[in-house]
């Protein structure tokens, strides 16, 4: 017997699992066909399948987000520096650095928490080759204004869009702006096959320069072309993913619905700020962030502590900032000075959660505890 590790706790996410029984004959033809990975029949329908989901051109999946940035700064042939933002996962500047690419720390802005494009260009220097900004919580970033700098200076820009999963701005797939942009299909993203990634593009010799890549280099049987690696996806994965495609709107309808529910409660608490989203984008509830500012009776510390203490399991996305980690807070870019507003948020935000089984009792005690700490009702 398997231990039964049903939690009392809630957790900030929960990954999105479909019945079993539907899984089954995705497997039975996986059996049946004995074709397990690269490249398989269900790794080329989920490919097509997410093109045709996202409105994007071209899509290469891969075993996660990681080896996504990974992929996508070799496929660029990115060297020197790279500007990027403090606030985020860690993978991003860790992506950054594996490809032996110096990163630079650039501040953010202190209303949609996403890189600043006015602090983008003070950090360019003849060695800058790209910028890595990142779609916080899926809230897209300014990515005319990017677009303009990069254009300017001739730099490349790759966007984190790990967060950002079926976001449109205007109407248009947020995927479709920069040169590249990379998914994250871990367990604990909006959509995912347990582990796994994708790169989007508009240009196929680049998703043929990634397809590569993610497979040692390997051109044909007798040719290596380039120093690839293994970031294959393999079909049970891929097959997993083209079934929860089929369940992504219901999945969402749920997730708004929550969202709904706390900013109804939320929106206006004193000391309280939530995420705004510009009308032009449109939003997948990924996350709900809240930002406990100085206003609020408690600290952003004790809320957590409290909400803690009573099993939910809140996570402080992104506290501490990336550029506090050993391996890059001796940068220059790093110091504090240079990122006041990241360093501020990352004070002040914490992630409540949301998933789409989360329970509508379940909310509203989550909800309770915030507003009592808030001094506005008992729990
Ligand atoms: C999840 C995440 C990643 C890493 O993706 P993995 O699939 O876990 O490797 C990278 N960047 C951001 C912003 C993420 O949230």
């Amino acid at each position: 017997m398997m231990n039964d590790v049903k939690a009392t706790v809630v957790p900030v996410t929960q990954p999105y699992l479909p019945p079993l029984v539907e899984f089954m004959p995705y497997l039975e033809q996986i059996w049946a066909n004995r074709w397990v990975t690269n490249g398989g029949p269900f790794h080329s329908q989920l490919e097509a399948a997410l093109c045709e989901y996202l409105g994007v051109r071209h899509v290469s999946l891969v075993s996660n987000g990681t080896i996504a940035l990974i992929l996508a700064l070799e496929a660029l042939e990115i060297t020197g520096e790279v500007i990027t933002t403090p606030f985020s996962f860690v993978a991003t500047t860790h992506a950054i650095h594996w490809n032996g690419i110096k990163p630079v720390f650039a501040d953010i802005d202190p209303v949609s928490m996403n890189l600043d494009p006015s602090r983008i260009e003070a950090a360019i220097t003849p060695e800058t080759r790209a910028i890595v900004p990142v779609h916080v919580y899926g809230n897209p970033c300014d990515v005319e204004q990017i677009q303009k700098i990069a254009d300017k200076h001739g730099l490349r820009v790759i966007y984190d869009a790990a967060h950002a999963f079926g976001v449109r701005r205007h109407n248009q797939s947020i995927l479709n702006f920069g040169d590249m942009s990379v998914l994250s299909f871990h367990g604990t993203k909006i959509f995912h096959t347990f582990e796994g990634g994708a790169i989007v593009f508009s240009d196929a010799e680049m998703k043929r320069r990634v397809d590569r890549l993610k497979n040692f280099g390997i051109e044909d049987e007798v040719t290596v072309t380039a120093c690839g690696l293994n970031g294959k996806m393999n079909e049970v994965q891929a097959a997993f993913g083209l079934l929860q495609l089929q369940h992504m709107p219901r999945a969402q309808e749920a997730r708004a619905r929550i969202d709904q529910r706390y900013r109804e409660a939320l929106g206006n608490i004193r000391g309280l700020q939530l995420l705004e989203v510009d009308a032009i984008n449109s939003r997948n509830y990924a996350y709900f962030p809240i930002r406990v500012t100085p206003e609020f009776p408690v600290s952003r510390d004790t809320l957590y502590d409290e909400l803690r203490a009573r099993q939910i399991a809140v996570r402080r996305y992104f506290y501490p900032l990336i550029s506090q980690f050993a391996d890059y807070r001796a940068l220059p870019s790093a110091k504090r000075e240079n990122l006041p507003v990241a360093n501020a948020v990352a004070e002040q935000v914490l992630c409540l959660p949301i998933f789409s089984m989360l329970e509508e009792q379940v909310q509203a005690r989550i909800i309770d505890i915030v507003l009592a700490m808030a001094g506005v009702a008992t729990v």
